[in-house]
């Protein structure tokens, strides 16, 4: 059992409690818990809302009047006390692309792209971090803590930085360059573990518990997929509350596409859309405990790790539930990808669209394709592409996806000797 050590009654009228995702008992919101008190440190727990109290506050009207150009447009939707968040720095609100070129490329009748690489640290995570750091000063906490594949380090200190709180991470030591690069330069404490995400989560964990820093891992503590589930509140409101038959997902510990599904359930549940979109889950084949499990239909097994898309890379998902739920309660389906075809997605997105996402980033498009492939997802459907990260963050990886400039000495003469004119006709 994990609670936080300060206790505190709530005062944040529109929380009910939790539910533990597993026996499915009800705690009221009394204190801040992080896992099921009966089940144990693997039992995740759902946040339960008042949704008369949100749907008093909120509707598209109140929506369409609102400026604010960050995810606290959708407060009302998350666990936190109000509090001005104006000095925050602007995460959420990232736009929403169609995609004409490739959806007609692909036989699609619509394809948008949501460009989360935008956020402050460059990656969807800013909004679990956002909602984290928060929550960290309501309790009153001054170190915040988490392990990561890279993402969610930098964001959690980014964000953290902002607020004058301090942090410690912990990742594996093949975090890319640019990811370690961030956490850094944002201040924080980084712990570079020699050995893989399993045995850094469990590294992080253990600190946490014996130093008492407020816990940011995504796996465990239930606001971090209420942050995530902004995205989600976004495509649907930039969709004019019509949402696209898929959503498209890439999936790692299983926390992201976990919230992408409480958004789209919140709206349903206050009338402002009317279905849910199926979500498709995105793995790429080279750690694919999701996709494995669902295909012979058994629990989740650890997988290796071996897949260029390092967000991703999660043998061992520590969110199953939430993201096992968002695809069975949507509709949608899981499918896997090879690494070469997630550099192809690279290539084909930034060329395409001008959208620079990194491995991970554009798996989901990658996905997108093979499911109409497979008939999973049908010619005329409509779809939406999350894009996760930024190229930026994994630059090594965008090289091998972009292939090489052409080298001319400095002379036009040398200039015409090179195949740049042959290439630009092709
Ligand atoms: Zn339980």
């Amino acid at each position: 059992m994990s609670i936080l050590p300060r206790k505190k009654k709530s005062n944040i009228p529109h929380l009910l409690g939790y539910t533990c995702t597993i026996c499915h008992r009800h705690f009221p919101y009394e204190e801040e818990l992080l896992t099921c008190p009966v089940c144990g440190d693997t039992a995740i727990l759902d946040i339960d809302y008042d949704y008369d109290i949100i749907r008093r506050h909120v509707s598209r009207e109140s929506l369409g009047r609102d400026h604010t150009n960050s995810m606290w447009r959708y407060k009302a939707f998350l666990p936190l006390a109000e509090r001005d968040f104006t000095s925050s720095l602007r995460v959420g609100w990232t736009p929403l692309y169609r995609s004409i070129r490739l959806e007609a490329e692909l036989g699609l009748k619509a394809l948008y792209i949501k460009d989360d690489g935008l956020n402050p640290t460059a990656s969807l995570k800013d909004r679990a971090s956002a909602v984290a750091v928060a929550k960290a000063l309501e309790l009153g906490y001054d170190t915040i803590s988490c392990s990561s594949t890279g993402n969610a380090a930098s964001s959690c200190a980014g964000n953290a930085a902002r607020e004058g709180l301090k942090t410690v991470i912990f990742v594996p030591e093949r975090a890319p360059q640019g990811k370690l690069a961030q956490m850094l330069a944002f201040g924080a404490h980084v712990v570079s573990v020699v050995g893989d995400y399993r045995e850094t989560f469990n590294l992080s964990r253990a600190a946490i518990d014996k130093y008492g820093w407020y816990n940011r891992n995504a796996g465990i503590n239930p606001v971090m997929a209420e942050g995530k589930k902004t995205a989600a509140l976004e495509i649907a409101e930039q969709l004019h509350f019509e949402p696209t038959d898929w959503v498209a997902v890439s999936v790692g510990d299983g926390c992201t596409i976990g919230g992408v599904y409480l958004g789209f359930r919140d709206l349903l549940e206050i009338g402002l859309i009317d279905r849910i979109p199926k979500i498709l889950g995105v793995q790429s084949t080279g750690c694919s405990p999701f996709v494995d499990a669902a295909r012979d239909h058994r629990p989740l097994r650890p997988t290796p790790e071996n897949t260029l898309a390092d967000s991703i890379s999660v043998g061992v998902p520590r969110n199953p539930v939430k993201a096992q739920r968002a695809v069975s309660a949507s509709g949608g389906a899981w499918i896997a990808v090879p690494d070469e075809d997630i550099l192809d997605a690279m290539r084909v997105m930034g060329s395409a669209e001008g959208i620079f996402g990194e491995p991970a980033g554009v798996t989901a498009f990658a996905g997108i394709k093979h499911a109409l492939a497979q008939g999973v997802i049908k010619p005329g459907e409509t779809a939406t592409c999350l894009v996760t990260g930024s190229g930026l963050k994994d630059v090594v990886n965008a090289l091998r996806a972009a292939g090489a400039p052409i080298r001319c000495l400095p002379d036009l003469e040398e200039l015409e000797k090179t195949d740049l004119i042959a290439r630009l006709n092709s």
